[in-house]
């Protein structure tokens, strides 16, 4: 295989329309051809390969009529963005209460990012609250460890979900990231499945085009199917299972969490094999993801 820098530079020569709108897709049998909206004027891309990473709604997906399963879950989540007082020092918390997981992460500038995850009518009663009085209700749950927190910007309100696509391919047309998969966003895992996706579908690609191959051949993309989607529900099933686990006050299911968390402590492989699992080091991992 051709090494990674090479290939790189061979792919430097590349064209970006941003901001741009894909408006309409037509698949032919050797081309897919893409109408995209840039500013107030069509541009028509042809290529042998149209590569959707256009979110959980994909409007290409949708087009091309992908079906989905999945369901909503009973919470949605409140994201923002805090400054704290005193420095974050690049750590994430992740705090699980019965009504669902909170996290703060840190960003650079010593900002913070809030994922706070709630019943849909407490999320929706939490984000309608002033500032100060939102403010008071985040210090109240998450204490003071990092000093008063000041809010910036607005808040956003998101129905959480999980969500596969039936398929991830079509002749002419590769899913990845949200596009082909949602899940909850306990664990955080959403953005490293896509990043996961774009590099083993870029190996694919990659060997296809070195073979002299067709990489919109639908035989070629299958290979591409194969690797991610299994994967995919793995980690899609793990965070499902976390957020009925952890926003339970059930007691049986108490009981079972805090044995698993138990052996967890006590048993150094299985705590390697679920950290493993997390960050993508379970399965097949690309060339591009081991870089
Ligand atoms: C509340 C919340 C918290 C999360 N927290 C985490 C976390 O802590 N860690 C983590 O790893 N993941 C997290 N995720 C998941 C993560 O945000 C997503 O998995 C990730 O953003 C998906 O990236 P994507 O590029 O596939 O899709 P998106 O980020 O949705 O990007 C899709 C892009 O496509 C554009 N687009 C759509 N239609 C068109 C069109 N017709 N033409 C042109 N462009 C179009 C959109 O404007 C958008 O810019 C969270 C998600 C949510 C909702």
């Amino acid at each position: 295989m051709q090494p990674l820098q090479e290939f790189v530079q061979d792919c430097a020569n590349v064209t970006y329309l941003c901001p741009a709108e894909v408006v309409n897709t037509q698949y032919q049998k050797d081309i897919v051809a893409i109408d995209i909206k840039v500013a107030d004027q069509l541009w028509t891309v042809k290529s042998k390969l149209l590569i959707a990473a256009d979110g959980a709604r994909s409007p290409i997906r949708q087009a091309a009529g992908i079906k989905t399963s999945g369901w909503k879950y009973w919470q949605s989540c409140i994201v923002a963005f805090v400054k704290p007082e005193k420095p974050h020092n690049n750590t994430a918390y992740e705090r699980f209460w019965s009504s669902g997981p909170f996290a703060i992460l840190p960003l650079p500038g010593n900002r913070c990012r809030i994922v706070w995850t709630a019943p849909h009518e407490e999320a929706k009663a939490l984000c309608a609250l002033d500032d100060e009085q939102f403010l008071r209700e985040l210090t109240r749950r998450y204490g003071d460890q990092m000093g008063k927190l000041e809010l910036l910007g607005d808040r956003f309100v998101f129905q959480v979900q999980l969500m596969q696509s039936d398929r991830y391919v079509l002749p002419r047309l590769a899913l990845i990231g949200d596009a082909a998969h949602n899940c909850h966003p306990v664990g955080g895992q959403g953005l490293n499945l896509g990043i996961r996706d774009a590099a083993a579908l870029a190996q694919v690609i990659q060997t296809a085009h070195q073979a002299g191959k067709d990489i919109g051949d639908i035989q070629i993309l299958k290979g591409y199917e194969r690797w991610r989607k299994l994967e995919n529900l793995t980690i899609l099933g793990f965070t499902d299972l976390l957020d009925r686990m952890f926003s339970n006050n059930f007691l049986p299911v108490v009981l079972v969490r805090r044995l698993g968390l138990w052996f967890l402590q006590r048993v150094p492989v299985l705590k390697v094999f679920m950290l493993k699992l997390m960050i993508g080091l379970k399965g097949r991992t690309p060339e591009l993801a081991k870089r």
